[in-house]
């Protein structure tokens, strides 16, 4: 009975024991499979990370590229603007002729385009003053420009205007309105007696002129026309203003009179050229003490630059009566 129970109970188990080799078999084979399956799987995402990784390197190298022929551009420029500096130095001293000053700039771009360019002008010296001004400017390693007459005896202040960098402009030799306007001769001795004066003096040629009283001024009989043709065939340019700080009135303006009324001509102005009037003549004192306090109210402003006036600074010009 027993060996019976026995046999009926292996006759039973035997499916059950090829079920089990077959599961086992299952799962070797599929261990396998998958033994033989993973690496290829890891290699597929591995191949997947690398192109993505390729693409990231190629993106960054363009960027790369990108970003090297900016700093190219930007050195460019930089380059451009220093040859200008430089260009513009040499017109102060007037060491080149004036065709070839102005074929060289011709090709130079501007530094200060799109800027409103305001231009300090000082008439009516040198004087005492002057020197006095020129520290100011050099403190604040500013250019800007002396409309001079003829004083005898202020050398060195004609010499250091143009050492320092500023330009020459002239205002007749004699500043004397029956002199300078009684007819186109008087007109042109007084030019000549100025503009020798300046080349004896400092080496340099002026090409810049302001009026005595401005264009505007109708101070003579004289035909304005003239005086500017005759300056336009020697090839010089006057300069009027569109801003006065109102220093050369009869009476001496306080400092806070001189800045206020400068100031709010400059806000109420809607020009890309701002040209100031001041003087540097004696007993302009409260003008020399005004300026620092003009300089960095202007220079608090945006898109302002404090420039001596050369070609790139478009002339203000008076409207002229007949
Ligand atoms: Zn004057």
């Amino acid at each position: 009975m027993e060996d019976n129970k026995e046999a009926n109970t292996k006759e039973q188990n035997k499916p059950e024991h090829r079920k089990r080799i077959q599961t086992l078999k299952r799962l070797i084979v599929g261990g396998v499979v998958a033994l033989c399956l993973l690496p290829t799987i890891l290699s597929l995402v591995a191949l997947g990370q690398i192109h993505q990784l390729n693409t990231q390197l190629n993106q960054s190298l363009l960027i790369l590229s990108d970003l090297s022929l900016q700093v190219q551009e930007v050195r460019r420029i930089a380059e451009e603007s220093n040859t200008h500096e430089e260009t513009v130095e040499m017109e102060d001293n007037a060491s080149q002729p004036v065709e070839q000053m102005q074929q060289t700039s011709m090709e130079e771009q501007d530094p200060y385009e799109g800027m409103i360019k305001v231009c300090l002008t000082f008439d009516d010296g040198p004087s005492r003053n002057t020197d006095a001004i020129l520290d100011i400017l050099a403190s604040y390693d500013l250019k800007a420009t002396f409309f001079v007459n003829g004083h005898p005896g202020f050398e060195e202040q004609y010499r250091r205007i143009v050492e320092e960098g500023h330009t020459i402009g002239m205002h007749s030799y004699s500043h004397v309105y029956s002199d300078v306007y009684g007819d186109l001769d008087g007109f042109a001795a007084d030019l000549d007696r100025i503009r020798s004066c300046i080349r004896e003096t400092t080496g340099a040629e002026s090409v810049y002129y302001r009026f005595p009283g401005g264009s505007s001024n109708t101070v003579h009989d004289m035909p304005m026309q003239e005086c500017i043709d005759y300056l336009d065939e020697l090839g010089i340019t006057y300069y009027d203003w569109n801003v006065s700080a109102g220093d050369a009135l009869g009476y001496t303006r306080t400092v806070n009179e001189i800045v206020d009324s400068t100031m709010s001509q400059i806000r109420a102005l809607d020009a890309d050229t701002i040209v100031i009037l001041m003087h540097d003549a004696p007993g302009k004192e409260t003008t020399v003490e005004a300026l620092p306090i003009l300089i960095e109210k202007i220079q608090a402003m945006d898109g302002m630059a404090i420039v001596p006036i050369t070609e790139d600074v478009h002339p203000v010009h008076h409207v002229i009566k007949e």
